[in-house]
């Protein structure tokens, strides 16, 4: 593994390793420099990550074996493997940059013929390990495939569908179909994502209907994979024994293997449908506590019968005058008289009104950043209009202070959480709302860290808590720039009426974990909770008769469940390599199981994030990958999971497209 030939402090593979020197070795979690962490990705154009930090196969330098024989013409270079977070790293391994989708079948009978295997990858910003595993060897017979590169064309198809190869950004995606006026209902939160790593995993974003909401043609409300249309995959014919590119209609049954795969195909381009653009208004807010916002439903304890039909208070709705702040104020009475989370202020009501929400609760905290996104066709007068994504500069370009505070918090200063916790509701709070109110009555330190300085560079760029624009300038709002953090990930299936119940047996849960922890000296959480909900993948949305939902997605609807027609997605963020975090992940992840057991809602995991837990480490736990995970996708029967593996071993029974992990997971 140790390859002291390498030239020391030249591997940048990709933004996470600005600034390091380490040539290989296990995966760094406890080990992340600041740099890495913070990532500083912001100085580094994508040229620089493909050319520095890549050793060709006829320096003097690169390390044996070198793939023998390649087609021809084949672009050929080494790099190590990072993932975003930084968790994934292995030795250099050699990687190629196909220049057409023509090159890769060529590719895939390359590695048949001589025991390689292909790994598809677009930005590595997944945090499970779907490409390859932390650590893997050069001497693993592995060529990576990146897409990113040249496999990026997008060009029109209809009027109403786009025509995007894999390797093309999500952001590429959303600005060419802005351009026709068209747009998706809801997608990942960040635009540096490849087209095809987000259908592996069944990327999705937070959309439901609101109350009244009709689901314009062309739109859909689960994950980007169910807007397919067709697609092109790189599959074995069995006529010829060799790989070939072949186009799978998604009314052929086997393509709902392909549209969330893991990683066990490679698919070079596909056809998506969209609707017409919807403008979005996108309000902020931190005024409602949890205890509010994740109340209990009315009823019995428990038992809740859902909320869900709450009319809202206009509380931050109406036109940001007088009305939402008297809103504010009465919902906050109310609420508090009615108590029991009955209040009009609860994360359903918000769903109901809205359909669209984020909550992000930073640890240790009591007021959750709140986002709801509203279908608005005309700017409102209180909102500042946006042409652009990203508008939350203080999330994706961190404060001097919470850059300073995270590096403590990662080298070692682990009890500084809850201030770090804190710190993020102040500058979020300030930043989106100018109201310094909490700021002046917190101490000393923290009022220290936000100095006079800080606050006027959080409050040059105008307030943002009210933002009014195109659909995709108000769905993209996170830069890679963004604090590196892992994250387990989480789909709870359920009934739209039990969703407040989701929540806030998750939240009384979670809030009680932390303390538990908390009362024996350790922090094992110091990022976000983050909750979104979106729809299920019902196929009409793609518009195409005889459409089946993608199989392997977290948001296939079971047959035996007809009224779980929603599902809440669960994240905890914290800094890689934070003790006791993996024993705390597998706490909650045992607990999720056996309150979402099926009876009222279920659980399925989130491909992309962090699952099967071990006190010790994700993606490991042996009852998660061999028995519980298969079974989400197998419970109330109908074509699921066996089918899957079944349609992608048939495609590919050699196995080109896979890794060690994948072959343990999808059998
Ligand atoms: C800060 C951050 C925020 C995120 N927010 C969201 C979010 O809001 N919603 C959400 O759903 N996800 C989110 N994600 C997860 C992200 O959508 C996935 O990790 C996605 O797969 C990353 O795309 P990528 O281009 O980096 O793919 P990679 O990580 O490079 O690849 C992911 C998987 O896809 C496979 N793959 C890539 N291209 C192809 C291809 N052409 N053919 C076949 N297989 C392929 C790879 O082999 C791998 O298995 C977030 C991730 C980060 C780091």
């Amino acid at each position: 593994m140790t390859t002291g030939h390498h030239r020391q402090g030249e591997v940048v593979a990709g933004t996470a390793d600005e600034g390091t020197t380490r040539m290989s070795g296990p995966a760094p979690t406890s080990g992340l420099s600041r740099r890495q962490l913070l990532g500083g990705s912001a100085a580094l154009g994508a040229a620089a990550w493909l050319l520095r930090g890549t050793i060709g196969p006829d320096s003097a330098q690169a390390a044996t074996p070198v793939p023998p024989a390649l087609p021809a013409g084949t672009e050929l270079y080494q790099r190590v493997f990072q993932n975003w977070s930084g968790e994934i790293r292995t030795d250099q391994l050699w990687t190629c940059a196909p220049r057409t989708p023509e090159e890769v079948p060529a590719l895939a009978d390359w590695a048949h013929a001589n025991g390689w295997r292909l790994r598809a990858t677009g930005y590595r910003h997944t945090w499970a390990p779907l490409t390859v595993a932390a650590g893997t060897p050069e001497s693993a017979r592995i060529l990576l495939v990146d897409t990113s590169r040249y496999l990026t064309a997008i060009s029109v198809d209809s009027p109403t569908t786009v025509r995007v190869q894999t390797g093309a950004t999500m952001e590429a995606l959303l600005t060419h179909l802005a351009g026709r006026g068209l747009g998706l209902t809801a997608c990942p939160a960040p635009g540096e994502l490849t087209v095809g790593g987000v259908l592996a995993i069944g990327g999705h974003g937070t959309a439901v209907p609101a109350a009244g909401e009709v689901r314009p043609e062309g739109h859909g409300y689960g994950s980007v994979s169910n807007q397919v249309v067709r697609l092109t995959a790189v599959v074995l014919d069995p006529a010829t024994g060799r790989y070939t590119l072949r186009s799978f209609g998604r009314s052929e049954a086997d393509s709902a293997a392909f549209l969330v795969h893991l990683g066990r195909a490679f698919l070079t381009e596909v056809v998506l449908r969209a609707g017409a653009d919807r403008p979005l208004r996108c309000v902020s807010r931190l005024d409602i506590p949890a205890s509010e916002l994740f109340a209990r439903p009315s009823g019995a304890p428990g038992s809740g019968t859902g909320t869900g039909t709450g009319t809202g208070t206009g509380a931050g709705t109406g036109d940001g005058g007088l009305g939402g702040v008297l809103g504010g104020v009465l919902g906050g009475v109310l609420g508090g008289v009615l108590g029991g989370g009955g209040g009009p202020r609860t994360l359903a009501d918000f769903v109901e009104r809205d359909g669209r929400v984020e909550a992000i609760w930073f640890a240790y905290t009591e007021y959750p950043w709140l986002k709801t996104w509203s279908v608005t066709p005309n700017k409102p007068l209180a909102s500042l209009s946006v042409d652009h994504p990203y508008n939350y500069p203080f999330s994706d370009s961190i404060p001097e202070p919470v850059a300073r505070l995270a590096g403590d918090i990662i080298t070692g200063a682990w009890g500084s959480a809850p201030l770090f916790g804190q710190l993020q509701y102040l500058v979020a709070k300030v930043a989106l709302t100018g109201d310094l109110t909490d700021l002046l009555l917190s101490g000393d330190l923290l009022r220290q860290l936000l100095s006079g300085e800080v606050l006027t560079h959080l409050l040059a760029g105008g307030l943002r808590s009210d933002l009014w624009g195109p659909s995709r300038t108000l769905l993209q709002y996170i830069r890679p720039t963004t604090l590196r953090v892992t994250a387990n990930g989480y789909a709870i299936l359920t009934k739209r009426a039990d969703l407040q119940w989701v929540v806030s047996e998750f939240a009384a849960y979670y809030r009680e974990l932390l303390a538990s922890y908390q009362a024996r000296g350790e922090f094992p959480v110091n990022g976000a909770v983050e909750i979104r909900v979106t729809g299920l993948d019902d196929p009409a949305s793609c518009g195409v008769p005889g459409a089946r939902p993608p199989l392997l997605s977290a948001l296939r609807p079971r047959a035996d469940r007809p009224e779980w027609d929603t599902a809440v997605w669960l994240d905890v963020l914290a800094f890689p390599g934070t003790p006791g975090l993996e024993r705390f992940a597998r706490e909650l992840e045992q607990w999720l199981l056996r309150t979402f057991d099926g009876t009222r809602a279920g659980l399925r995991v989130e491909w992309s994030k962090g699952w099967a837990y071990t006190a010790d480490a994700a993606w490991s736990d042996p009852d998660l990958l061999g028995r519980v995970i298969p079974d989400s996708l197998r419970a109330g029967g109908g074509p699921g999971w066996d089918e899957a593996v079944a349609v992608l071993d048939r495609h590919d029974p050699h196995r080109v497209f896979g890794n060690p992990f994948l072959d343990g997971l999808l059998k």
